[in-house]
């Protein structure tokens, strides 16, 4: 039996990187370097391998992404695997489901220590990412699956997976919805699929997604007597700093600390505002709490209310809402679905 053929994308990251003079990790290494470190590949699926650029993903940008998805559209494969950099890839995968919905897998994959450490973890999770994309249960699955996420054996749902630590090796979990499937010996292990009711409501909504530049989205994470000083001056200043969308980081169930209210509602009406949870994820309250920086004030306010999602998901979310032209109120019930 022929074997699938998965293409690799690689864009950068840990994984690429390589020690110049001093010592220090620089970015360098390219698709077939990484290939080429993992022979048993070859044994997996038919390799193609492409190197779209060699950057860090702390740098990517939104237009790098969105050229990135018209590539994976027009790629002939049975499946394909993005390599980068593990900083923002919580963000780049969830942009990617947003802008992809295509019945072959998708799975991301990159690496937290590098090729000069002993024990990189680089050749194994591309190993297990071409693993996942050549399996033929992920390939039955692949539109309900949506875009994937390989990391230290195990697979997450760009939904929900968070980088939940800087450094170690496990810096990967879905803390809502645990990982899809495990990679045990050389097998991939299924445990669920996601749902996806929100998702392919999105889809149906953005309908095509225009490429080009990022649209600047403020993040403004609420803590304890937050005065919000910046948040005035962003909305006293001319054009708003350029800001088109604000996602707020709110604390429990969706509440900012009074002091700031005032100045939140004032922001909302300056430009879409979706309130999301700082706890990292995980549905909001609606109609539990009163009073003025309750849930049921802020909604009724015209605050947007962000569902599930993490700030980090719900920002680029609303970044491809704005650049699909959607108004406040096909936003507000999009957010809804991920509520
Ligand atoms: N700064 C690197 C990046 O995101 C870190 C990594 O790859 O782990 O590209």
């Amino acid at each position: 039996m022929s074997k699938p053929r998965i293409h690799i994308l690689a864009l950068g990251g840990t994984i690429a990187t390589r020690p110049d003079a001093t010592g220090a990790m620089q970015m360098g290494l390219g698709a077939d370097d990484l290939v080429a470190a993992v022979p048993l590949l070859s044994t997996v699926a038919e390799i193609g391998a492409e190197t779209v650029s060699r950057v860090g993903s702390h740098s990517l940008g939104f237009e790098h992404l969105h050229a990135l998805a018209a590539k994976i559209r027009g790629i002939d494969a049975d499946g394909v695997v993005v390599t980068q950099g593990t900083d923002t890839l919580e963000e780049t995968s969830f942009l990617l489901d947003l802008l992809l919905d295509l019945d072959i897998p998708v799975v991301v994959t990159a690496a937290m220590r590098n090729p000069s450490l002993t024990s990189a973890d680089g050749p194994g999770n591309l190993l297990a990412a071409v693993r996942v994309a050549a399996d033929p249960w992920v390939r039955k699955h692949a539109r309900a699956l949506g875009v994937v996420v390989a990391m230290l054996d195990e697979v997450y749902a760009a939904a929900d997976v968070l980088k939940v630590h800087p450094t170690r090796l496990n810096a990967f979990a879905s803390p809502q919805t645990g990982p899809l499937a495990a990679l045990p010996e050389d097998r991939v292990v299924p445990l669920s699929l996601p749902v996806r009711d929100a998702m392919n409501a999105t889809h149906a909504r953005l309908g095509k997604v225009p490429g080009g530049a990022g649209l600047p989205i403020a993040l403004l994470w609420m803590s304890i007597d937050e005065p919000g000083r910046l948040i005035e001056a962003m909305i006293a200043a001319p054009d708003h700093l350029g800001y088109r969308g604000a996602v707020i980081g709110a604390m429990g169930g969706g509440h900012t600390p009074e002091r700031a209210t005032d100045t939140l509602i004032r922001l909302a009406a300056a430009m879409p505002t979706v309130v999301s949870p700082r706890a990292g994820g995980g549905p909001l309250l609606e109609k539990t709490y009163g009073g003025p920086s309750s849930e049921i004030a802020l909604r009724q306010a015209g605050l947007i209310w962000g569902g599930r999602l993490h700030p980090l998901k719900a920002r680029v979310l609303l970044e491809t809402c704005l650049r699909a032209g959607l108004d406040r109120k096909a936003m507000t019930e999009l957010f809804a679905a991920w509520n």
